[in-house]
This record gives structure tokens, C-alpha cells and sequence, in this order.
């Protein structure tokens, strides 16, 4: 994928289908350009009547999370391959309340990966430290094993159809936003980490989304950023206009 301004809103455990279609296609009355791309990410039960309602939109859609298996006896769950097949281009994969809520490791993210890719979605790939890794100084690394043990055995051909997003733990939901200085320190870390692994062609064009209490209020001082692409959004996401504002404050 080429570079990308993006702005991807994820609904988490929020709204009913009715309210959720709705969200949806209030979004899309208002916002047709393909530039910001906008992504909603609602929860799974959701996504069969919003691809439909969205019949035609720039809006894109995705999945909160998929199975690391294409099929098979694991109850509850949903593949990558059930996604696609609903027209569902894109998964979040990664998040940091699937890895602290339900104990979700780089070992089986990597295979997440695999299996969203093999499907051809296009996996949002989340990274960030919590605030005690940050107060010792270490958040450079920590997101650097995390992009190592995650994303770094795919190919060139396959890691160029991903996109990151940094999300700081100890801003995710809390009020509290990394400073535009903060991200842009760590999205020029993971960009240089990139450029290591894949090259500086592959590195320049690649997409580094910040998430953590991003709001119509803050997007745009943190969209200056030269290395922010765009931002995954919780909260805000949830209010169509704040999250049109967000998608406007390039
Ligand atoms: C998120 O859940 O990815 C997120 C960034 O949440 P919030 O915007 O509410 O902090």
C-alpha cells in the first residue's frame, strides 16, 4: 500500500446493530472523499448489515480481530476468511486490550497476521507501551519486539500491505493524549525500524496511524506530525461529528 492518510474509528464492545447501521450510514451522508481514507470498525455482529448499508460508500470497514485458523473446532470464534468472504477489507489485530484482556502474544499475533493477509485483508497492526515501560525509558524497544516477533518474518510483498498503528497504552481511553512531540518520536522510531527490516522505499511509504484519546479537539496538532498518517480513534469514533472532525483536520 502507498502512503495513506487515515482515519480509523474502532467501536469496541459499543452500540446496538440499529444504532451502529445508523452511525454508519450518517458517516457516509457526510463523508465521501477518498482522501482521508475512513475506516469504521464496528463489533462483529455488526459488519454483514453495514457492508450492506454502506453499499457503494468510500467508507471502509473492518473487524476488531479474527482466529489464526481458516476454519475448525474453536467455538466463538470468527476467521479472517469469514471476513472477507463479507466483503470486510480490513482487521484490527493486536490491540492492546486484546493482548491485556485476553492474554494475546507476538507469537500468535504473527499468526493473526499470517491468516489476515492469506485472506486478504488488510491487518491494522497495533504496538504501544504501557506507562511503566515509559517511565523507565524503555518504550523504543519494548515497540520494537513487538514489531520484530509480530510483523518482521512477513515478506516484503506482504509487510507492505499492512498498516501500524502506535497506541500508548496509558493514552488508550484515558483522557490523556501522547504530546505531538511523543508521537512523532515514536512513529520516526517505528519508521526507522522499518526502514532496517525492508528498506527506505518500503519505510517512506508506509502508513503509521497514533491512537490514544485522539478528538476532533487534538487531531490536527497531532496530524502535523510528518511521520503520523492518520489516527486510530476509540471514543471519539462513537460521535459521528467528532469523528468527521477528526477526519478533517488534516
Ligand atoms: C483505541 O481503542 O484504539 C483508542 C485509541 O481508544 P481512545 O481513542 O478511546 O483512546
Amino acid at each position: 500500500m502507498t502512503r495513506k492518510k487515515i482515519v480509523a474509528g474502532n467501536w469496541k464492545m459499543n452500540t446496538t446493530v440499529s444504532d451502529g447501521v445508523l452511525l454508519a450510514k450518517t458517516l457516509a451522508e457526510n463523508y465521501n472523499q477518498q482522501e482521508p481514507k475512513m475506516i469504521i470498525i464496528p463489533p462483529f455482529t455488526h459488519l454483514f448489515p453495514v457492508v450492506a448499508a454502506l453499499n457503494g460508500s468510500a467508507l471502509g470497514v473492518g473487524a476488531q480481530n479474527c482466529h489464526q485458523e481458516e476454519k475448525g473446532a474453536f467455538t466463538g470464534e470468527i476467521s479472517a476468511k469469514m471476513l472477507s468472504s463479507i466483503q470486510v477489507p480490513y482487521v484490527v489485530l493486536g490491540h492492546s486490550e486484546r493482548r491485556q484482556f485476553f492474554g494475546e502474544q507476538d507469537i500468535l499475533l504473527s499468526a493473526k497476521i499470517d491468516a489476515a493477509l492469506s485472506a486478504g485483508l488488510i491487518p491494522i497492526f497495533c504496538v504501544g507501551e504501557s506507562l511503566d515501560i515509559r517511565n523507565e525509558g524503555k518504550q523504543n524497544e519494548f515497540v520494537r519486539l513487538q514489531l520484530q516477533n509480530g510483523l518482521f518474518h512477513l515478506s516484503t510483498d506482504q509487510f507492505a500491505k499492512i498498516v501500524i498503528a502506535y497506541e500508548p497504552i496509558w493514552a488508550i481511553g484515558t483522557g490523556v493524549t501522547a504530546s505531538p512531540e511523543q508521537a512523532q518520536d515514536m512513529h520516526q522510531f517505528i519508521r526507522k525500524q522499518i526502514n532496517q527490516a525492508y528498506g527506505e522505499a518500503i519505510a517512506d511509504e508506509f502508513t503509521i496511524l497514533y491512537g490514544g484519546s485522539v478528538k476532533g479537539s487534538n487531531a490536527k496538532e497531532i496530524f502535523a506530525k510528518p511521520d503520523v498518517d492518520g489516527a486510530l480513534v476509540g471514543g471519539a469514533s462513537l460521535d459521528a461529528m467528532d469523528f468527521l472532525k477528526i477526519a478533517r483536520s488534516f
